[in-house]
């Protein structure tokens, strides 16, 4: 299996970046976590659209779903031109009515909503979901066991640490830095709370993520540091064997 970074900007792309969007492949088949700005034509790049075996969406905060209302498009001028038949399964978060609504226009989504006592199975790729702390429901997700693990948006929670345990893998955001840590945007991670919690659960690997343009990265992964020191930041477009 192998993970590929399209898109680690939030909530807002910098200049020439994406927002959250990660693309997961393994048997020949993909599943994208997160469809942020700019993903779609990133996705293109790596993976043709026929390969796409479902979409997961952590939660509908825009710079997570943004580019699903385009991708509508491409799969609508798929099934013109004889490319698709189903309609794409999308596993997304209940809640947001009115975001979700955007996505239930047209018929070539699948709409269903993610239950944490429900695992799910998408081609070869098998997961788990765990409710995480944020401003609007939001949910992580583990993929194969544990090879794999993505936290989405998050606060602190001694939750992830269990759900997270062991963990080979680990797409940690890392959206705060201790100098901005205050309640006014509690449901995000200080680096160094991601380093913590890839120290608490034992994970194998951590790769930072979902950096705001503004942010000084090399101070970031100072953070992370002082509890995991291999911390890593995620790279763009870079590739990950899984
Ligand atoms: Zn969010």
């Amino acid at each position: 299996m192998r993970l590929r970074v399209l898109g680690h900007s939030g909530p807002y792309p910098g200049p020439g970046k994406a927002t959250s969007g990660y693309l997961l492949e393994a048997e020949g088949r993909g599943l994208l976590l997160d469809c942020g700005s700019g993903v779609l034509g990133r996705l293109g790049r790596h993976l043709s659209r026929d390969r796409l075996e479902a979409v997961v969406l952590s939660h509908l905060h825009y710079d997570h779903f943004v580019d699903l209302l385009v991708l509508r498009y491409a799969l609508e001028a798929d099934v013109k031109r004889g490319l698709r038949r189903e309609p794409l399964p999308v596993y997304l978060p209940p809640g947001r009515e009115e975001e979700r609504g955007f996505l239930e226009l047209g018929e070539v989504f699948d709409l269903r909503l993610i239950d944490p006592d429900e695992p799910v199975l998408a081609g070869p790729f098998s997961l788990r979901f765990v409710r995480t702390t944020h401003a609007v429901p939001c949910y992580g997700v583990a993929v194969d066991g544990g090879r794999f693990g993505y936290t989405a948006d998050t606060g602190w929670s001694e939750e992830l640490v269990t759900f997270f345990a062991g963990t080979r893998f680990l797409l940690c955001e890392a959206a705060l830095q201790e100098a901005d840590h205050d309640l006014r945007i509690a449901g995000h991670l200080t680096a160094r709370e991601a380093g913590e919690l890839a120290r608490q659960a034992e994970v194998g690997r951590v790769l930072l993520t979902h950096f705001p343009p503004h942010y000084d990265l090399a101070q970031t992964l100072r953070e992370a540091a002082e509890s995991f020191p291999e911390a890593e930041l995620s790279v763009e477009e870079a590739a990950y064997e899984l």
